[in-house]
C-alpha cells in the first residue's frame, strides 16, 4: 500500500461529467488499496472568469482582495469532487488549502509554501477517507488567504507530495505528458516518456505550460516522482525524475519557443560602476522582467546594452529608461520587436562540447540570424525574427533527432 497525490487542472475538472471522470481516477487508485489525496484547479476557466470581473470594478484590485477571490474557484472543485465520491461509496473530505495545514509567506498573488501541517490530511487519510484538496492557496501565519501564483496547483500538489513522503505525484491533465516541443506546431513532436528535474525545470521557466516551474522545484528537492498524463487516456504520460531511465540519452531532450519578444538597445551609456544596476534596479521596481542582457564595450568610457523583454512591456521600458535619461547618460534607445525565443535544452549538454555550435550552424543553413543568445549549463537560447521561430525549431527538432522513439538502455 502506498500514498498517492493527484492533481487535475482546470480542463479536467471543467464539468460535472469531467469531475465524476476525476473521481473515477481517485477511486481506481483507492481499490488498489492506496491511500489518495487529491488537489485540484478551479473549474475550466473559472479563475479567468473571477479575474475579468474584478477588472470590471477596478482596475486596480487590492492584492489581499483579490486572493480572497480568486482562492474561491478552487473551493467550489473541492466540494463538487468529494460529492462526487460519496456518491459512488466513498469515504471522502474537502479541505480548502489552509485546513490542509498550507501555510504561505506575506505576498499576495504569488506567495510560496513556507511549511505545511499535515496532521489533519494524515488524520482523515489514516480513516480510510480520500483527502480532496483546493490548490492555489494557502494561508499567512497570520490568518490572511494567500495564493500561489496562476498554475500554483501543480506546486500544492508536489508540495503535500513531499509533505506526505508520497510514494508518487500524478499531474492529470489535458495533454498525454511532455512532448519534445509543442506538437501544435511541430507535427513530429514526440511525447517523451521520461525527463529528468533539471530539464522540466528549465522547459517550464522557458514557458512550456505543461508544469508549474516552482512545482518542479519541489520535486527535484525533495525528489518527488512526478507523472504528467492524459486525464482521459490512461496511456502512460511522462515520468520526471532525477535520471530518466526510459530515455535514450539524447543530448537534446526538448526545444521551447516564445513569441513577442522585444530587444531594447541602449546606447553610448555612460560606463558608471552603478550604470548597470541604476538601469535593471529602475526596471525591476516596475515589474518589468528582463530576459537576456548583453553589455558591449564602446571604448571612451561609453557602453552599451541589449536586453529583451516581453513585446507587452516595451513602451514602459522605454519611459522608465527615458525617466533615468540624466542619470544614465545615454544616446539613444532601440527597440525590434517580432522577435521569438527559442532555446535547445538537454542535460547531455554537459557532457557534450559543440551543441550551441550546431544549434548556430543549423539556423545558419535556414538563413536565420541570431540576435541574442543565452545559454546555461543545460540549455541554449536564442533571439531571432518571429517570423522563422517555427522554422528554426523544425529545423532543430530534425538536426537533434528528437523524432528518434524512445529505446530502454
Ligand atoms: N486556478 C488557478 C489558475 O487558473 C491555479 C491553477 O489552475 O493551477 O491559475
Ligand atoms: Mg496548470
Amino acid at each position: 500500500m502506498g500514498l498517492i497525490v493527484q492533481k487535475f487542472g482546470g480542463t479536467s475538472v471543467g464539468s460535472a461529467e469531467k469531475i465524476q471522470n476525476a473521481a473515477n481516477r481517485a477511486i481506481a487508485e483507492k481499490k488498489q488499496g492506496h491511500q489518495v489525496v487529491v488537489v485540484v484547479s478551479a473549474m475550466g476557466k473559472s479563475t479567468d472568469s473571477l479575474v475579468s470581473l474584478a477588472k470590471q470594478i477596478t482596475a486596480q484590485p487590492s492584492k489581499r482582495e483579490m486572493d480572497m477571490l480568486l482562492a474561491t474557484g478552487e473551493q467550489v472543485t473541492i466540494s463538487l469532487l468529494s460529492m462526487a465520491l460519496q456518491e459512488q461509496g466513498y469515504d471522502a473530505v474537502s479541505y480548502t488549502g489552509w485546513q490542509a495545514g498550507i501555510r504561505t509567506e506575506h505576498v499576495h498573488g504569488n506567495a510560496r509554501i513556507t511549511d505545511i501541517n499535515t496532521s489533519a490530511v494524515e488524520d482523515q487519510l489514516s480513516e480510510g477517507k480520500i483527502v480532496v484538496v483546493a490548490g492555489f492557496q494557502g494561508m499567512t501565519e497570520e490568518g490572511q488567504i494567500t495564493t500561489l501564483g496562476r498554475g500554483g496547483s501543480d506546486t500544492t500538489a508536489v508540495a503535500l507530495a513531499a509533505a506526505l513522503k508520497a510514494d508518487k505525484c500524478d499531474i492529470y491533465t489535458d495533454v498525454p505528458g511532455v512532448f519534445t516541443t509543442d506538437p501544435r506546431y511541430v507535427k513530429s513532436a514526440r511525447k517523451l516518456s521520461g525527463i529528468s528535474y533539471d530539464e522540466m525545470l528549465e522547459l517550464a521557466n522557458l514557458g512550456a505550460g505543461v508544469l508549474h516551474p516552482r512545482a518542479v522545484e519541489f520535486a527535484k528537492n525533495y525528489l518527488v516522482p512526478l507523472e504528467v498524463r492524459s486525464s482521459t487516456e490512461t496511456e502512460a504520460g511522462t515520468l520526471i525524475e532525477e535520471e530518466p531511465s526510459m530515455e535514450q540519452n539524447l543530448i537534446v531532450r526538448g526545444i521551447a519557443f516564445e513569441d513577442q519578444i522585444t530587444r531594447v538597445t541602449v546606447s553610448g551609456l555612460a560606463n558608471g560602476l552603478t550604470t548597470l544596476s541604476t538601469i535593471f534596479t529602475a526596471l525591476a521596481k516596475r515589474n518589468i522582467n528582463v530576459d537576456i542582457i548583453i553589455q558591449t564595450a564602446a571604448g571612451d568610457n561609453k557602453t552599451g546594452i541589449s536586453f529583451s523583454v516581453k513585446s507587452e512591456d516595451t513602451d514602459n521600458t522605454v519611459a522608465v529608461l527615458d525617466e533615468y535619461k540624466d542619470a544614465l547618460k545615454f544616446d539613444q534607445i532601440e527597440t525590434e520587436s517580432k522577435l521569438a525565443k527559442v532555446s535547445i535544452v538537454g542535460s547531455g549538454m554537459v557532457s557534450n562540447p559543440g551543441v550551441a555550435a550546431e544549434m548556430f550552424a543549423v539556423l545558419a543553413k535556414k538563413n536565420i540570424q541570431v540576435k541574442m543568445v543565452s545559454t546555461s549549463e543545460i540549455k541554449v537560447s536564442t533571439v531571432i525574427s518571429e517570423n522563422d521561430m517555427v522554422k528554426a525549431v523544425e529545423a532543430l527538432h530534425d538536426a537533434f533527432e528528437l523524432s528518434k522513439q524512445a529505446s530502454v538502455v
